[in-house]
């Protein structure tokens, strides 16, 4: 399985980061080795000084899929939920610079928080589900997809129209503003729609 990750999806995350607004959705790719095992420590990797949270909606697509017209993309996923993105920003600027790929700064061991799984038909709608992450109690991030600037459907229309969609397939749907750097000790947890659906400790 591959977990397809979207970044710059709100306009106040690209503010913040100073990154220009892109005119298609930004797609990269993290491994599957890259899933933090559930109820394990994340632990800050020696490359980085400042790796930052990004807490995300995720889809999980249900059924293989390709070239998605938007009118079924609801079709293809029946599961929501919420988790990280760990990115080792530091690395991430020098290989931004450098024009290289990201990879390494967001798809290295353990960078890929997965939390548990809501069925979809929970909610009436999808297009203005409110999330947070918490950290050390305190509000860290919030948001709303209704702030997303490509919506669930249309993110999995334009997603397959690169990657075939399979089973199990994770969509990280990006992250609002807020994002910052964690440190050893940290406690995260996510909520959505007022469940917690994940928490994390940093080694
Ligand atoms: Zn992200």
């Amino acid at each position: 399985m591959k977990l397809i990750c979207i970044g710059r999806n709100y306009a106040e995350h690209i503010k913040e980061l100073a990154n220009e607004k892109p005119e298609d959705p930004v797609v990269f790719i993290k491994p599957d080795s890259a899933i933090l095992p559930k109820e394990q420590d994340f632990y800050i990797p020696e490359f980085s000084n400042n790796v930052h949270y990004e807490v995300e909606v995720l889809l999980k697509i249900r059924k293989v899929g390709k070239h998605i017209d938007i009118n079924f993309a609801s079709n293809y996923y029946d599961e929501v939920g919420l988790g990280i993105d760990f990115t080792a920003r530091d690395l991430q600027q020098k290989l931004k610079e450098k024009g290289l790929p990201w990879e390494k700064a967001k798809g290295f061991d353990g960078s890929a928080v997965i939390g548990n799984w809501l069925p979809k038909s929970n909610f009436q709608d999808l297009n203005d589900l409110s999330f947070s992450l918490i950290k050390n109690g305190e509000i860290a991030q919030e948001g709303s997809t209704g702030q997303m600037l490509w919506k669930p459907d249309e993110l999995i229309s334009y997603v397959s129209r690169f990657f075939t969609l399979k089973k199990g397939d994770i969509i990280f749907t990006g992250t609002p503003a807020g994002v910052g750097k964690i440190k050893p000790n940290d406690y995260l947890s996510g909520i959505l729609e007022g469940k917690e659906l994940f928490s994390v400790k940093i080694k």
